[in-house]
């Protein structure tokens, strides 16, 4: 079968009749079933898919179908699907089954796409490797000896492998947009509050979104417009008004500014670097201006982000106690060592090292000297980033500073792995749009990831831009 990049071209071919959602199912079944090796499903909605197909197939022969007709997808094991199991990768909540469906998963069954399955990611969606899972490390299928990247790393490299269409993941500082690099996709974090969070596992409510990772930046666009919009579960929700954001990917020149400091930081890979100048000069042929900027605080961004997500994960995670949530110990004799040993047997490494790390910025001698002081650099990083956009209608970023690094690497070195997330965490810092859109390969052959962010509810400018690059 021939291979689709966006769904636009698989409806064509649905509406001639040359190929069925059934067909489309089965071939990702197929897919899925011929790579265990890349460990990338948790679960497999299989029956239920091909019974979906069937309905969707005949929907669409009485004209009655949704937008999202012929749209299979997959979701990171962190958002809320009925009766499914749901276990954000942690041996926490094994055998849970989701008691309702989120909004943005909802919103997309409404438009009639079928959902195939679960899929494995960073436990609790914390990590840049998807090596941190109760189900074992994913594997990226460009060289299944690397990491896919993380928190959604299964989620990018089920896209790339031909598992599904497009996958759903989460991105809190990066989730969505380094596994879309690392992988070879299209990842769009919105701006914070464009998709209801009712539904989705909290890690750090402050900075989470839902968000897309997609073969082609139109099919991204498509599936913001219909999971964007305010949401009576979500007070976060905000109520700006919805773009069909997939109609205006043809945008005007721009200014575009690129971090100065991001290009000189020792850690970006010369190899990436060179991409970024090669996309400055097709943004410059496009008849863009692209102007170098000053960010001083980059510095900042990467302490400012552990302390705080790991305070709000130290919080969101406190239900997890193995009688309101999860596991419990067999071995607990009374309630203290209940919640002792159900939490220490429940959680893994990462995930109590940053429970460990947020009760202690959060503690009574230590809050002022980390957790306001973190809130008050998050403040000048916002102030920081909003004056840039003053003048610039888009920043221009690399994605991550190198290509996808090999399984292993860098699970010994926690502050090497969040080092890592430099160039992606200040969008959640801020809580501004972002987008990685893939950008040539370096010289072993592995993706790199371009990144544009830009103003809070103007997704449109960085899908528009993001389109012109994929496509040069
Ligand atoms: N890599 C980052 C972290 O480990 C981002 C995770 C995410 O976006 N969920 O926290």
């Amino acid at each position: 079968m021939k291979s689709y990049k966006t769904l636009a071209d698989i409806q064509r071919d649905l509406s001639t009749g040359s190929v069925s959602c059934i067909d489309l199912v089965d071939l990702y079944l197929g897919r899925i079933e011929a790579q265990p090796h890349l460990n990338l499903f948790i679960e497999v909605f299989a029956d239920e898919a091909r019974q979906r197909a069937q309905l969707i197939d005949q929907k669409l022969a009485e004209g009655t179908a949704g937008k999202l007709a012929g749209l299979v997808i997959g979701i990171k094991d962190v958002l809320c699907y009925q009766g499914h199991g749901l276990t954000a990768s942690s041996r926490m909540l094994e055998g849970f089954d989701s008691m309702f469906t989120g909004t943005a998963v909802q919103r997309l069954l409404d438009e009639d796409a079928i959902i195939i399955g679960r899929q494995n990611c960073d436990e609790f969606a914390m990590g840049s490797s998807n090596e941190n899972s109760h189900y074992g490390p994913a594997r990226n299928p460009v060289d299944p000896d690397r990491v896919p990247g993380g928190s959604s790393g299964a989620s990018a490299a089920a896209v790339a492998a031909g598992m599904c269409h497009a996958s759903l993941g989460s991105d809190t500082g990066g989730s969505v947009r380094q596994p879309a690099a690392f992988c070879g996709t299209v990842g769009l974090k919105p701006t914070y509050g464009r998709i209801s969070r009712w539904g989705l596992i909290a890690y750090a409510s402050s900075f989470d979104q839902i968000g897309p990772l997609t073969q082609s930046v139109e099919d991204a666009a498509l599936l913001l417009s219909v999971m964007a919009g305010p949401d009576g579960h979500d007070q976060t929700a905000a109520s700006e008004s919805v773009e069909a954001y997939e109609t205006k990917l043809s945008i005007s020149p721009k200014k575009i500014g690129y971090l100065k400091e991001a290009w000189e930081h020792p850690s970006l890979s010369p190899e990436i670097r060179a991409q970024l100048d090669t996309s400055i000069a097709k943004l410059e042929a496009e008849g863009h201006e692209v102007v170098p900027v000053e960010f001083e605080l980059l510095e900042y961004v990467v302490p400012c982000y552990y302390l705080l997500t790991t305070a709000e994960a130290s919080s969101n995670l406190a239900r997890y106690d193995g009688v309101r949530y999860g596991h419990r110990s067999e071995s607990a004799q009374d309630l203290s060592e209940t919640y002792l040993a159900s939490r220490n047997e429940g959680f893994g490494q990462e995930v109590k090292r940053r429970i460990l790390l947020g009760t202690f910025v959060l503690s009574a001698g230590y809050y002022d000297a980390y957790y306001t002081q973190a809130m008050k650099t998050r403040r000048l990083l916002r102030d920081g980033i909003y004056k840039l956009f003053q003048s610039c209608d888009a920043l221009l970023l690399p994605t991550t500073p190198s290509t996808a690094f090999r399984i292993g690497e860098k699970s010994e070195d926690p502050i090497e792995m969040y080092l890592s997330d430099i160039y992606t965490v200040l969008a959640n810092l801020t809580g501004v749009p972002a987008i990685s859109v893939p950008f040539g390969t370096d010289s072993q052959g592995l993706p790199i990831g371009v990144q544009f962010m830009g103003r809070p509810f103007e997704e449109s400018t960085i899908l528009g831009l993001g389109q012109q690059l994929a496509q040069s």
